[in-house]
C-alpha cells in the first residue's frame, strides 16, 4: 500500500469519475489527497426555504425544475430560470449574464445552492446563487450531508466545482483512504525541525484538518503547511539547479564595456543607466568560466534588445579557446515568428559593417545575412545550407523560433543562448536549447552556454524569488529618455462615440492604431461563454463600415499563414495600413513605433499583466501613446481592477497589485507558473516564501544534495513535472 498507488486500486471508480478524475489529473492516491477543497460548508448553517428572509445568504438543499433560457425584461440581459423546491417550499430562481447555467443542472437532480435571497414585488427569490450537484439530498433538510453520525460535527469541505465529481464523492473518497491506513505508512516529506520552526502541523494531521477541519482554524493552519510545502519544493529543486548549474564549465568570455564602445556606439541611442548596468552585469557573469543563468526583466519597451545584442558583440569577438580564428556562436530564440523576423532586421542594422554572418531560421524557412549580391541585404537560402554553415562555425548568430530546437540544428562553439519572453516557453524547450546544442566534440561538450533570458512579465517579487529561484535576476527599471506615460482610458459601452473621435483625430494626426479583440471569428452561437466577445473579422468589418470609412484597416491573427502575418505587418510598419484589428498575438514583442494607440475590446476577458503588455506596444516613441480600454460588463470589481491600470506607474506595481486584490481561492493565475492555488497562497506571503527559499538554500548548501531527503526527491521531481511556464 503506497501513496503512489493508482487511486483505482483503492476506490471504485465508475466511469462517469474517470472523465473527471482525468481532466483533474488525479490519478493516483497522493493527487486526491492534494486536491484541497476551496471552502467549507457549517452544517449548523443550512436553511429551509420555509425559513428564508429577504437580504441574507442561505445554503439550500433541494432540486430545480422549469430550468430555461430568457431576457431580462426591458434590459435585454441574457438569463437563466428555474423554481427550486425542497421539503419545505418552492421559489424562484435567476442567474444574469450566465444563460447557460439552464443548460448545465438537469431538472430533479439534487443539489446544494448557496446565494442572496433578494426580494421583488413581495415575493422572495434566489438571485445568481452557486449551484453544485450532488449525488443525494442529505436525509432531513439542516442535517450534514457528510456528518459522522454522533461524530462531533465537523465543516464540510466543498471543491472545485468539475462535472462529473461531486464534493460528496470526494469527500468519501478522502475518508476511505484515511481510514486505509496509507497515512501511517508514509513519512512527512518536510523535516521536522522545519516543522517546529515554524508551527506547522505533521502531515497526516495537516491532511485531515483540510479535508474535514473541526474548525476554521485547524484549516487555515493545514492550508499554512501544504502552502509552505509547495513553495519549499520549489526552492530546493530551484537551488538544487543553480548549484549543478554553476558547477558546469562555460566559454570564458573576457570584455569590459569599453571593449563594446564602438559597438555601442552604433546603436541610434544613448543606452540608459539600467541598461549599462545590466550589460555590466553579463559582461561580469561571462568572465567567470561557468555559466551565466541570468533574467532580465524590464517592462515593455525598456530596451532588453539592445542589452541582449550588446553581449553579442561581446561573444563575436572572442575567439573559441585555444584558437586564433572563428567566432564563438550565440542563438536567440524567440516565440513567434514575426518577433524573429523582426530582431533579425534589428541586429542587421546594429552589426553591419562588422563582417558578421547572422542566420533565420523559422518554420517556414532560412535567411542568411549577408547576401552574396547585395552585401547589405539578406537573402534567402536552403535549411541544409544554413544547418551546415552553423555547424562549421561559419553563421555566429542564429535568430529563430522553436525552430532551433530540432535536432538537426548544431552549433560549433554555442556559447550564448539568448531567450526572449522566455515564459511563452516550456522548460524542457530552454533547457534543450542551452544543453543539448553545444558542440559534439568530447572536449568542449563540457562546456555549457550563458544563458540570457528576458521576459517583460512584471511579477510580484515573491513569485520571482520562487519561480525563478534558479537565476540571477537583473531588472530594467528604467523607461528610455522622452517616453510620455500613456494615457489609459476605460470606456464603457455608451462612451465609445467620443473614444473614435480622439481616435480619429490622431489616426488624422499620422499616428496608427491597434485594435485588440478577444477571438478571430464569429462566436459559435452554439458556445454560450462565447456570446459577447468581438471577433477580429467582424469588429474589422464593422469598423470599416460604420466607423472608420476613411482609414485603412487591417486584420492579423494566430490563424493566418506565417507569410500573410508578415506581409501584414510589414504593411502597417510602412503605414499602408491604419488600423490593425488583431488579436493579442500582437502582445508578444512588436515594435511599431508610430502606432500610438491601442484599444483593447472585452477587456475584462484579460489579465491586468496582459492589458500591461498590450498596452506596451504603443509606448514606443516619443509621440503621445493612448490606451482605450473597451469594457461590456459594469460590474464593479472589473472596473475597479481595470481602473488599477490607470493609475499604475510600471508592470510591477500593477503585479504586486493584482496579487493583493484577490482573495484567497481566487489566485487561479498561478496555474501558467506551475503553481498550484494553494502555492500561490504563499506567493501573498514573503515571510512564508523566504523562509522556505533559506531553508531550501540551507539544505542545498549543506551539500547534502536531494539524495539524504528521499522523500524530498520523490515529491521535488514531481513538483518539476507540474512547473511548465507556458
Ligand atoms: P523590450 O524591452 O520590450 O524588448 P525593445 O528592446 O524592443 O524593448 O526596445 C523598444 C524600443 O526602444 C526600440 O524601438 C528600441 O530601439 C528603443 N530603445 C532601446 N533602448 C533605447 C534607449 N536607451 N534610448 C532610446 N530608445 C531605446
Ligand atoms: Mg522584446
Amino acid at each position: 500500500m503506497n501513496i503512489d498507488d493508482s487511486l483505482s486500486d483503492h476506490i471504485r471508480i465508475l466511469e462517469t469519475h474517470k472523465k473527471a478524475l482525468t481532466k483533474l489529473s488525479i490519478k493516483t492516491v497522493r493527487d486526491l489527497l492534494y486536491h484541497f477543497p476551496v471552502r467549507y460548508g457549517d452544517p449548523s448553517q443550512t436553511n429551509t426555504i420555509a425559513n428564508l428572509s429577504p437580504g441574507s445568504s442561505a445554503v439550500l438543499f433541494g432540486t430545480f425544475s422549469g430550468l430555461k433560457m430568457s431576457k431580462a425584461f426591458r434590459k435585454k440581459i441574457p438569463m437563466a430560470q428555474a423554481r427550486f423546491s425542497d421539503s419545505t417550499g418552492t421559489i424562484n430562481v435567476v442567474w444574469f449574464h450566465q444563460p447557460y447555467i439552464a443548460k448545465m443542472i438537469p431538472s430533479d437532480t439534487p443539489v446544494r445552492v448557496e446565494g442572496k435571497v433578494s426580494e421583488r414585488k413581495g415575493e422572495i427569490y434566489l438571485s445568481n446563487p452557486k449551484v453544485e450537484r450532488l449525488s443525494a439530498l442529505p436525509a432531513v433538510a439542516g442535517d450534514s450531508l457528510f456528518g459522522e453520525n454522533g461524530g462531533e460535527a465537523r465543516l464540510y469541505p466543498i471543491y472545485p466545482e468539475t462535472r462529473g465529481l461531486t464534493s460528496n464523492w470526494l469527500y468519501h473518497s478522502v475518508q476511505k483512504i484515511f481510514k486505509s491506513g496509507i497515512l501511517e505508512q508514509t513519512q512527512d516529506p518536510i523535516p521536522q525541525n522545519i516543522l517546529e520552526r515554524y508551527h506547522l502541523p505533521p502531515w497526516k494531521t495537516a491532511l485531515v484538518w483540510i479535508h474535514s477541519p473541526k474548525n476554521q482554524s485547524d484549516a487555515l493552519s493545514a492550508r499554512k503547511r501544504f502552502a509552505f510545502e509547495e513553495v519549499f519544493f520549489i526552492q530546493l529543486l530551484k537551488q538544487q539547479e543553480k548549484r549543478l548549474w554553476k558547477e558546469h564549465g562555460a566559454f570564458a568570455i573576457d570584455k569590459k564595456r569599453e571593449d563594446l564602445e564602438n559597438f555601442i556606439s552604433n546603436f541610434p541611442f544613448p543606452l540608459t543607466k539600467s541598461q549599462e548596468r545590466a550589460i555590466d552585469a553579463i559582461l561580469w557573469d561571462f568572465r567567470k568560466g561557468h555559466p551565466m543563468s541570468r533574467l532580465l526583466e524590464g517592462d515593455v519597451g525598456s530596451g532588453k534588445t539592445a542589452v541582449a545584442a550588446a553581449a553579442v558583440q561581446a561573444v563575436y569577438t572572442t575567439r573559441p579557446n585555444g584558437q586564433s580564428f572563428g567566432n564563438l556562436q550565440t542563438a536567440y530564440m524567440v516565440p513567434t515568428e514575426i518577433l524573429a523576423q523582426q530582431h533579425f532586421e534589428s541586429f542587421i542594422k546594429y552589426f553591419k559593417g562588422s563582417g558578421i554572418s547572422i542566420g533565420l531560421i523559422t518554420s517556414s524557412g532560412c535567411r542568411k545575412f549577408p547576401s552574396k549580391v547585395n552585401p547589405s541585404g539578406w537573402t534567402d537560402i536552403s535549411r541544409n545550407q544554413l544547418l551546415k554553415w552553423l555547424a562549421n562555425g561559419e553563421i555566429p548568430v542564429l535568430i529563430g523560433t522553436h525552430s532551433l530546437i530540432q535536432k538537426t540544428v548544431k552549433f560549433k562553439h554555442l556559447a550564448y543562448v539568448i531567450i526572449d519572453e522566455q515564459h511563452r516557453f516550456g522548460i524542457k524547450q530552454r533547457q534543450a536549447l542551452v544543453r543539448e546544442k553545444s558542440a559534439s566534440s568530447p572536449r568542449s561538450s563540457a562546456l555549457i552556454p550563458h544563458l540570457l533570458s528576458m521576459t517583460a512579465t512584471p511579477i510580484p517579487r515573491t513569485l520571482a524569488l520562487t519561480i525563478y529561484g534558479d537565476l540571477d535576476l537583473t531588472i530594467l527599471d528604467e523607461m528610455p529618455p522622452g517616453r510620455k506615460p500613456i494615457l489609459t482610458e476605460i470606456v464603457l459601452p455608451e462612451e465609445r462615440g467620443t473614444a473614435y473621435e480622439k481616435i480619429r483625430k490622431e489616426i488624422r494626426g499620422g499616428r496608427q492604431a491597434f485594435v485588440i479583440c478577444p477571438r478571430i471569428d464569429l462566436p459559435d452561437p452554439t458556445k454560450e461563454l462565447a456570446l459577447n466577445v468581438k471577433s477580429v473579422k467582424e469588429e474589422a468589418k464593422r469598423l470599416e463600415k460604420e466607423v472608420f470609412p476613411e482609414f485603412g484597416i487591417g486584420i492579423l491573427h494566430g490563424k493566418m499563414k506565417p507569410k500573410e502575418k508578415e506581409s501584414v505587418m510589414l504593411d502597417f510598419k510602412a503605414g499602408k495600413i491604419d488600423i490593425l484589428v488583431a488579436t493579442s498575438v500582437v502582445e508578444v514583442g512588436v515594435n511599431v513605433p508610430n502606432a500610438t494607440i491601442i484599444v483593447i475590446e472585452g477587456a475584462e476577458r484579460f489579465g491586468l499583466a496582459q492589458l500591461h503588455q498590450l498596452r506596451g506596444r504603443v509606448m514606443r516613441s516619443t509621440y503621445q501613446p493612448y490606451c482605450y480600454i473597451f469594457s461590456e460588463t459594469k460590474s464593479g470589481n472589473s472596473v475597479a481592477r481595470l481602473r488599477a491600470l490607470k493609475k499604475a506607474a510600471n508592470g510591477f506595481e500593477l503585479a504586486e497589485y493584482d496579487l493583493a486584490q484577490r482573495g484567497a481561492g481566487e489566485l487561479s493565475g498561478g496555474k501558467q507558473w506551475g503553481i498550484s492555488d494553494i502555492g500561490m497562497e504563499a506567493i501573498r506571503n514573503i515571510k512564508m516564501v523566504e523562509a522556505a527559499r533559506q531553508e531550501a538554500a540551507t539544505i542545498v548548501e549543506k551539500g547534502a544534495g536531494l539524495e539524504s531527503f528521499p522523500q524530498l526527491k520523490e515529491i521535488a521531481e514531481k513538483t518539476e513535472d507540474r512547473i511548465h511556464f507556458e
